[in-house]
């Protein structure tokens, strides 16, 4: 049995040229969508990560404005900054990129975030339309996964899912996709009991955890579908995942590699939620 290597940048690359001919119908109708993308300090991986979704912004023909501020720019300028760009009709979506620097609060950043703006889906008010099922936006890494998870071919109804990691970025709302597409969801975490024994019963696996090639492929069921959050730099500054690819992708059936997987669809689905967000304040929604 062959290991389907589900490949993230192709399926990007196909979804952002869809989005192009879409951003241009909706330029004839007068719509430009737009996305501000704020980046405080000078985090390098941070700066990487706004440097591609400015790219992808001007592959689609949406407009960006970037804002980088000071390292030492305090809570109460930025979400001035943000009051601002939530009464601009320019601006569609707002980004503010994560990690802040440690003077500010990140909860009350993103709350300060107008919710029709909120491209991250982070704001509670998106977060509690995801949680009962009437999402608007759907948060991007984990509708990243989701696409992938289709490529794969698989349903999910009645699959035994492992989501290891429980941030609110990741591991939480990617539970409750899968939830949704009738997923039976376990969530495994840092104080997790008998993780191997979770890891190795699942069909689907999203590996969310932070830590280098985490899961082995001796961790894994034969034929499990895995995906691989995880964006790790190693000191010879090699990029792997939390899934150790040489190993898995021998035991699985299909597989997102790092480089090359999850990044660029998150990058896709930021620019989906954009253009969703431009054509819903266009229509008053
Ligand atoms: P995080 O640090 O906020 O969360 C990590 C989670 O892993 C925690 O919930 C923790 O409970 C769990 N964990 C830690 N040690 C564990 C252990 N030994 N066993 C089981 N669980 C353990 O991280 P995050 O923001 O959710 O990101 C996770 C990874 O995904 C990181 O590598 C990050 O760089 C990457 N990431 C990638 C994208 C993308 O677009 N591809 C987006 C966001 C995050």
């Amino acid at each position: 049995m062959g290991c389907k290597v589900l490949n993230g940048k192709d399926l990007a690359i196909r979804i952002k040229s869809e989005l192009k001919s879409e951003v241009g119908v909706l330029k004839e109708k007068g719509i430009f969508p737009g996305l501000a993308v704020i980046i405080v300090g000078n985090d390098p991986a941070s700066r990487v990560y706004v440097n591609s979704k400015k790219k992808a912004c001007e592959e689609i023909g949406i407009q960006s404005f970037e804002y980088a501020l000071d390292e030492d720019t305090n809570e109460k300028e930025l979400i001035e900054l943000i009051h601002k760009l939530n009464d601009d009709d320019k601006v569609n979506g707002i980004l503010v990129q994560l990690p802040l620097p440690e003077q500010i609060d990140e909860d009350k950043v993103i709350n300060s975030i107008d919710p029709k703006k909120d491209v991250d889906a982070f704001h509670p008010v998106n977060v509690g339309k995801l949680m009962t099922g009437n999402p608007v936006f759907l948060p991007c890494t984990p509708a990243g996964v989701m696409e992938l998870i289709k490529e794969s071919g698989i349903d999910i109804t009645g699959k035994e899912c492992v989501v290891i990691g429980r941030s609110n970025i990741v591991g939480k709302p990617m539970a409750i996709l899968l939830l949704s597409q009738n997923g039976t969801v376990t969530i495994c975490h840092s104080k997790t009991v008998n993780i191997e024994e979770k890891i190795k019963n699942a069909d689907i696996i999203v590996a969310a955890v932070g830590i280098p090639e985490f899961v082995k492929g001796s961790s894994i069921k034969p034929g499990a579908i895995v995906i691989d959050v995880g964006i790790n730099r190693l000191e010879d500054r090699k990029l792997v995942g939390d899934v150790e690819f040489e190993t898995a992708s021998k035991v699985a059936s299909a597989i997102t590699p790092v480089p090359g997987g999850v990044g660029p669809m998150t990058i896709a689905m930021l620019m989906e939620n954009t253009v969703k967000a431009a054509k819903f304040q266009k229509e008053g929604n």
